[in-house]
């Protein structure tokens, strides 16, 4: 069967890192897609793990070299889906996890439509401000800017397929865990197993 393409945006702060974690490790069949950034790394982030650590000409090169699936401009940094060969690995059945933004998403989503693009929605605003927070990594002004934007980036998740309420990460990760066995089971990705034209 081909791999599953497998999209999960949500605004920042509602625990994608940590959902995405928790499914890779449980999930040996999915691999990860290390975006690249022009942000600084945080404390712990590791180059070539979390992300490939760009400066702005490097990351120009790259889209000048077409490099990226896609590209958006995040809170002021650029982000990107490296290609990677994402084409070859699927057709060879491996899956393949993107945790990117909404408009990056919804790039995808047109040239991929086949993928299967998740939201995850805080239980709150509240909890959400109380994560982001939590985490600790932003400074006031930043932390203001991702909350501002929280609010409509949360309506453009509409238009994917499935949402997931991260109240807490394990009925998070189990909902995403179902709806990925529910896509292995579509017939319209399954339709090998119908060939029993050699009959008995
Ligand atoms: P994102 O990748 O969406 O920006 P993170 O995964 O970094 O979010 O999570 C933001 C913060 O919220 C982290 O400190 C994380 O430990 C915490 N967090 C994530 N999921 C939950 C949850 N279900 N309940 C409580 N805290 C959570
Ligand atoms: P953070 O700086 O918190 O790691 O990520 C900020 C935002 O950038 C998040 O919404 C995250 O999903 C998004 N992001 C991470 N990688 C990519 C990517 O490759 N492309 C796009 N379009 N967005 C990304």
């Amino acid at each position: 069967m081909r791999g599953l393409l497998i999209v999960i945006s949500g605004a920042s702060g509602t625990g994608k890192g940590t959902i995405c974690k928790k499914l890779l490790a449980e999930s040996p069949g999915i691999a990860y897609s290390i975006s690249a950034t022009t942000r600084k790394p945080r404390p712990g982030e590791v180059d070539g793990r979390e992300y490939y650590f760009l400066s702005v000409d490097e990351f120009k090169a790259w889209i000048a070299e077409g490099k990226f699936l896609e590209y958006a401009e995040v809170y002021g940094n650029f982000y990107g889906t490296p290609l990677n060969k994402i084409e070859e690995r699927l057709k060879r059945g491996e899956d393949i996890l993107l945790e990117i933004d909404v408009q990056g998403a919804l790039n995808v989503k047109k040239k991929c439509p086949e993928g299967i693009y998740i939201f995850l929605l805080p239980p709150s605003l509240e909890e959400l401000k109380r994560r982001i927070e939590g985490r600790g990594t932003e400074n006031p002004e930043s932390l203001t800017r991702r909350l501002q934007n929280a609010v409509a980036e949360i309506q453009i998740g509409l238009q994917y397929d499935y949402v997931v309420v991260n109240d807490t990460i394990d009925n998070a990760a189990a909902q995403i865990e179902a709806i990925l066995t529910a896509e292995r089971c579509k017939v319209a990705r399954n339709a090998d197993k119908f060939n029993f034209e050699g009959g008995f």
